[in-house]
């Protein structure tokens, strides 16, 4: 096992201590984890060729280095990886087994295939498609799609990185690939960074600033905690009623697994949604 994947047990394990009311949705991303972590060695990507002087001048108009649909993908270990995830969502949890079985039983009976659903894991108009034919959950089907094809696009991330200028990057959105942030951190003396939601890409930013409409008015900026722990809070934006989850890490005694922690503080996704404020980048166990 892995030194990543032993700490992220451990933390799992502390936290279903904790917060019980989560156990099973634990229980079934520690199985997910496990299974991308088995896959992850055999991950076979074609590495991108990045033109290095063009790059540099889209990169200072603000555009990231690529679009969502041009990462390329381990096609058979996604294919593989998402067969497992449907297995073990099956097992996991009532919420995604009726979902799983829809789709499986519209592989077997040739009206879905799986390559095609991997490759436009970007395709909006594809997906929504095959959501209404098959009456899936828009939401588990773009989580189990996501959770596939996600050691691919960390191997890519991990090549393209090096090619990314931050220096003049103060956008709200992530450098390679262009996607909202699913949360952010604040680290050291404040200093904020955010978690891409797509390819997990971490960027710093303007603290005081919303990530997703540029807003820097100070009076329409919020911030809130709902525990005692000031460790995480809610960052809201009154132009835009947008919001994100912010991690202040100097509280924490552990580098934060962005899912893991998405996951457990869903009940500040709902104080926020009950408060009219909205998430760019939602997540399947999210309201
Ligand atoms: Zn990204
Ligand atoms: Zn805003």
């Amino acid at each position: 096992m892995s030194k990543s994947l032993e700490k992220l047990k451990e933390q799992i394990s502390f936290l279903k201590k904790r917060k019980p009311a989560y156990e099973e949705i634990l229980n079934f991303y520690e199985k997910v984890v496990e299974e991308q972590e088995r896959m992850r060695p055999a991950i076979n990507i074609i590495p991108l060729k990045i033109k290095e002087d063009l790059k540099a001048l889209q990169m200072k108009e603000g555009f990231p280095l690529l679009n969502k649909e041009d990462f390329p993908l381990d096609l058979a270990s996604s294919i593989e990886l998402f067969q497992s995830l449907c297995q073990i969502g099956k097992e996991a949890t009532s919420m995604i087994r009726e979902d799983v079985q829809k789709i499986e039983h519209a592989i077997k009976d040739g009206k879905l295939y799986l390559d095609e659903l991997l490759r436009k894991h970007s395709n909006p108009d594809y997906q929504n498609k095959i959501i209404e034919e098959m009456r899936v959950n828009k939401m588990i089907l773009n989580f189990l799609i996501h959770i596939s094809i996600q050691p691919s696009i960390h191997a890519n991330v991990e090549k393209l990185k090096g090619h990314v200028d931050l220096r003049n990057w103060l956008k709200g959105y992530c450098p390679i690939c262009g996607s909202y942030p699913q949360m952010s951190l604040l680290k050291g003396e404040g200093q904020r960074f955010y978690l891409c939601s797509f390819c997990g890409f971490k960027w710093p930013g303007e603290r005081l600033k919303c990530p997703f409409c540029e807003n820097k008015e100070h009076e329409s900026l919020h911030y809130y905690f709902v525990e005692e722990q000031k460790t995480y809070r809610i960052d809201t934006c009154d132009k835009c009623k947008q919001y994100i989850k912010t991690i202040d890490t100097r509280e924490l005694d552990h580098e934060p697994d962005l899912t893991l922690e998405d996951i457990t503080t869903v009940h500040l996704d709902i104080l926020a949604s009950k408060n009219g404020f909205k998430k760019p980048a939602p997540s399947p166990w999210a309201p």
